[in-house]
């Protein structure tokens, strides 16, 4: 095995099953990017049998899939360009993200041409300046009256919510409940009302309403550990391990320079291995010697820059590491996922979802 991505489902389902104790909202389980990289179907699986009611993706292919594999339960699918294909949607029972006029106008559409009418979630902007209705609202409250649209949901995403502290968050839940009184108003009455990503499900019960949308938290992993704390602070289990195999184990004496640009040289005699993944797998180029591998029993640090294919650890003059050896990438023996994220300068969400495709993934 050159090297495998180990997906822990029961991980997955403890993470779930820990999250929905603590709310009364129904939980959807965010899918999207291949289930940040841990596998789109298997996870979706795992989350419906853990108590998970909806599931949301961001493109309509992932949705489709899903579909494809047989699940039935409600999904969202929220970045929909307007070349999408809104009939397939429709038909697949795909509950569309409304963000814009334009939006409604060809969800319409596509719904009077099949004649089925589409069940839609209408997104507004109240404060990230991302997705979302904004500039056009008041044209939407006319618009959407009448529309032949079955409107399920009203949402909204927070841009600080992984910093509690933040005015912002109060600014957000302010500006939706606005909009929330204005859509009834004009005599629309969504039951479905959503807006907690991980972040705020953890921190914010009074963001939680109707449903709470889970993504890096099912996985184990904390929306940023500055501020929240690590995936042990949480009690969250990480689900993913990443392995590669040694390739090479060689002794090298001090002063040898190691990979393109020779940016580090060994600073003793000692032992380096050849680890069979680089970063068209994935792995960060740009890492320190903060991440590494664990192998044979003891950590080894990342030396040199990473290449396409492989990148060379330091194991230290008494390794009795050896080729064939599988070493642990991230997990929890050595270096953590979070330790990699910190070591490329990036978060654990990058880190997860970046892993490439032709690593493949195995579940237990
Ligand atoms: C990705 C995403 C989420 C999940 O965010 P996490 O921080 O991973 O929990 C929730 N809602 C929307 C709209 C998203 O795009």
């Amino acid at each position: 095995m050159r090297a495998t991505v180990e997906v822990n489902l029961k991980a997955i389902a403890n993470n779930i099953s820990l999250i929905k104790s603590n709310t009364a909202a129904e939980i959807l389980a965010v899918v999207k990017a291949d289930a940040y990289g841990h596998g789109l179907v298997p996870v979706a699986k795992c989350a419906i049998a853990s108590g998970a009611t909806w599931l949301g993706v961001a493109l309509l292919e992932e949705a489709q899939s899903l579909r494809e594999s047989g699940i039935t339960v409600p999904i969202i699918s929220w970045l929909t360009p307007p070349g999408s294909d809104f009939k397939r949607a429709i038909e697949l029972d795909i509950d569309l993200s409304i963000p814009s006029l334009r939006h409604l106008e060809l969800i319409v559409a596509a719904g009077k041409a099949l004649g089925k009418k589409p069940r839609v979630h209408i997104e507004v902007d109240t404060g990230m300046t991302r997705g979302g209705l904004l500039g056009e609202w008041e044209e939407f409250l006319i618009a959407i009256k009448g529309a032949e649209v079955d409107v399920i949901g009203f949402w909204s995403h927070f841009a600080r919510a992984d910093e509690p502290n933040e005015s912002e968050n109060i600014s957000q839940m302010q500006e939706f409940e606005v909009r929330l009184t204005q859509l009834q108003g004009a005599g629309i009455n969504p039951t479905h009302i959503h807006f907690a990503n991980s972040a705020a499900t953890l921190t914010n019960p009074s963001s939680h309403h109707n449903i709470v949308r889970l993504g890096i938290s099912m996985y184990g992993l904390s929306p940023d550990v500055n501020t929240l704390g690590s995936s042990q602070t949480l009690e969250l289990e990480p689900a993913m391990t990443l392995k590669a195999e040694v390739h090479l184990v060689k002794r090298v004496p001090a002063g040898s320079p190691v990979g393109y640009g020779a940016t580090e040289v060994t600073s003793r005699d000692t032992k380096l291995a050849i680890i069979t993944m680089g970063y068209s797998d994935g792995i960060p180029r740009n890492t320190t010697n903060q991440a590494g591998v664990f192998v044979a029993g003891a950590k080894a640090p990342i030396i040199g820059r990473v290449s396409m294919d492989q990148f060379v650890v330091d194991l230290g003059p008494d390794s009795n590491a050896k080729a064939g050896d599988i070493a642990e990438v991230f997990g929890s023996l050595g270096y953590s996922i979070d330790d990699w994220a910190a070591a490329a300068g990036t978060i654990n969400y990058e880190i997860v979802t970046r892993i490439a495709s032709r690593v493949p993934r195995i579940y237990a």
